[in-house]
């Protein structure tokens, strides 16, 4: 179909990015779900938006992952909104408990002082595991065994253009592994000793590091400090065989023995995105434009007009957080690769 006279956003094009070519042939690529059965009727409009904008015109899998049995319900209402094939899976219980290494006491005192100064889900034991598991083990699932790429999606999400190319096709073309939407800044007290513990990784596995990271989107100061900024791992597309790599499993592997994702709150956000950072070339890291997304409570909504126009976009572009959120990071992630502001962004916020 005819994607020679589509324009590009800005960020495409000082991304040397180029849109692939329709031929009828499916990446090997699923969207993946992490969900409970109470999460259905939140989720259902997300499935309705990846398919009205997106997945209606390509068809790929769909892959939901619960740490207990999807019911049937949501088995059937799920796979009538879905344009491919649905699959079903449940998490083994090794991936989803605390792992015999975990102090009991020095977890429940963690989380009554994490309660205390009120940090977010500073108590919870579900969103820890959540949070671990999205980090070191949703890509180790059997039902994603047969797939290269994934797109994850959660529950009240929306998605505001047309997307009319294969983004699958277009990570696998221009040699994309990780590809982000909105990236901000995370809760020191959620994290307070992750940096630390990824300064001593980098000291002990050199070798994992890349020569052309993009260091300087997590670090204002060559690596001594950790700045925050990470992509928000809600919308994610990527390679699974970059979580799959050794570089990410040593990794990750040395978080899980520190105990982080119990004594502290550690997201799969930051995780993902210093791995990312440092492991990754930075060429190989995409943020998509023109496509326009929205998690509670977060908006991005394409800055140019002609895009918004072309693609069809259903936002309202003075909502968008991109360029003007303080504790956004889009910023630092334009100046880390040496990037072009888009046009009508102002260069200082
Ligand atoms: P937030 O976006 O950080 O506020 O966290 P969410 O509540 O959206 O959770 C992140 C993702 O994990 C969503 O896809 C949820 O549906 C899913 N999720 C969160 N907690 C659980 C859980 O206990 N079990 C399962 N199966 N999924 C969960
Ligand atoms: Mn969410």
């Amino acid at each position: 179909t005819g994607t020679g006279k589509r324009i590009m956003p800005h960020a495409d094009i000082v991304q040397k990015v180029h849109y692939p070519k329709d031929d009828g042939k499916k990446e090997n690529a699923a969207f993946v779900t992490l969900a409970r059965n109470k999460d259905l009727w939140d989720l259902v409009p997300s499935i309705r938006h990846i398919e009205d904008r997106f997945n209606r015109k390509y068809h790929y899998d769909w892959v939901f992952l619960n740490d207990e049995p999807f019911d049937e319900e949501f088995k059937r209402v799920t796979s009538a909104l879905v344009s491919g094939t649905t699959k079903y899976g449940l998490i083994p219980e090794e991936h989803w408990s605390i792992p015999e290494w975990i102090n009991k006491e020095k977890f429940d005192q963690a989380r009554e002082k994490m309660r205390s100064e009120n940090v977010i889900y500073g108590d919870a034991i579900s969103y820890r595991h959540m949070c671990r598991y999205e980090s070191g083990f949703f890509w180790r699932h059997k039902l994603l065994d047969d797939y290269e790429w994934y797109w994850r999606v959660e529950p009240e999400i929306q998605i505001f253009c047309d997307i009319d190319y294969d983004v699958f096709k277009f990570m696998r073309e221009n040699g994309k592994k990780y590809g982000f939407i909105l990236s901000l800044s995370e809760y020191q007290n959620t994290i307070p000793t992750l940096w630390d513990k990824t300064k001593t990784f980098m000291e002990k596995y050199p070798k994992h590091i890349h020569k052309n990271n993009l260091m300087d989107f997590i670090s204002d100061d060559g690596g001594r400090n950790y700045n925050m900024c990470h992509f928000w791992s809600n919308f994610e597309v990527g390679s699974l065989d970059f979580w799959r790599s050794e570089a990410y499993r040593d990794y990750f592997e040395y978080l899980d023995k520190s105990g982080g994702f119990f004594y502290e709150r550690w997201g799969d956000a930051p995780v993902h995105s210093i791995a990312a950072a440092l492991f990754l070339d930075k060429d190989e890291l995409h943020f998509f434009d023109g496509i326009g997304y929205y998690h509670p409570a977060f908006t991005s909504c394409p800055v140019e007009e002609s895009i918004r126009v072309q693609n069809k976009c259903a936002c309202d572009v003075e909502k968008d957080q991109t360029w003007y959120t303080y504790y956004f990071c889009t910023r630092k992630y334009f100046k880390a690769k040496n990037l072009s502001l888009p046009p009508g962004v102002e260069p200082s916020p």
